[in-house]
């Protein structure tokens, strides 16, 4: 059974309809992408999944119940936690605040302070800093952070490799790597294939608000330029 199942669905900002008839499913600890470029749909799809934009027509199913109009705080408190593409640092904070923040919200599970900082050793070094002397990266992983100290079943992480150098990239492969290893679903928006084929069993592509294509991820590669091109990347 799936984790989410986002069911044929529209939304719209005013008259303008920016998703068409989106299916998307997650299952228990999986890992799946979500592609496409600049205005896709893709932030707008992950808004939709967290209740900060109307489904207009469709229904979201989470963990086996439709969860259509439950309302944003409900389905944080029930497993989902996203992680924006602005990351929404506490700028004033130290790193240790921003993180006891997160720990008052959600529910109650294996992940605390004490293996966030095992998890980005970076953040424990850094712990007094304040949110706006942090790097990319760092800030990254304090964003990852606080969304696993609401415990979460299912982490939506918009475009979190955006920007970042190299390593950084490689050591973030790592730490999503892990967290999924502790039973953590993910779905991962990216605007290219780079991280997603190396993390992700499953890709869906997405362009103008529709899902051009989805499958495993062998069968794109084995496909790759022809895939590719549906969404123009
Ligand atoms: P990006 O890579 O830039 O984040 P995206 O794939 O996440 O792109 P969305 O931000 O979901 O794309 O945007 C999809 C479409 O919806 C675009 O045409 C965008 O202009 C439009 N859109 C997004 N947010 C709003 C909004 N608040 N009001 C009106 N239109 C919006």
């Amino acid at each position: 059974m799936s984790l989410l199942e986002m069911q044929n669905c529209d939304v719209f900002y005013g008259k303008a309809q920016a998703l068409h008839d989106v299916s998307i499913t997650v299952g228990e600890g999986e890992i799946v992408s979500l592609i496409g470029r600049n205005g896709a749909g893709k932030s707008t799809l992950l808004k939709a999944i967290m209740g900060l934009n109307p489904i207009a027509s469709g229904k979201r199913m989470y963990d086996g119940r439709d969860a259509t109009r439950v309302s944003t705080e409900m389905l944080g408190r029930s497993g989902i936690a996203f992680v924006p593409e602005d990351r929404r640092i506490f700028a004033t904070l130290s790193v240790d605040e921003n993180l006891r923040i997160a720990t008052v919200m959600g529910r109650k599970g294996a992940w605390n302070l004490e293996r966030v900082y095992e998890l980005f050793p970076r953040l424990k070094e850094r712990m007094t800093s304040r949110g706006d002397t942090l790097s990319g990266g760092e800030q990254q992983m304090l964003a990852v952070g606080r969304g696993l100290l609401t415990n979460p079943k299912l982490l939506l992480m918009d475009e979190p490799t955006e920007g970042l150098a190299p390593l950084v990239v490689e050591d973030l492969i790592k730490a999503m790597a892990l967290i999924n290893a502790e039973g953590v679903a993910i779905l991962l928006v990216e605007q290219n294939l780079k991280v997603p084929l190396k993390l992700a069993t499953r890709q869906y592509l997405i362009d103008n608000g529709h899902i051009r294509w989805s499958g495993k991820t062998e069968d794109l590669l084995a496909e790759r330029e022809k895939i590719e091109g549906l969404i123009s990347l």
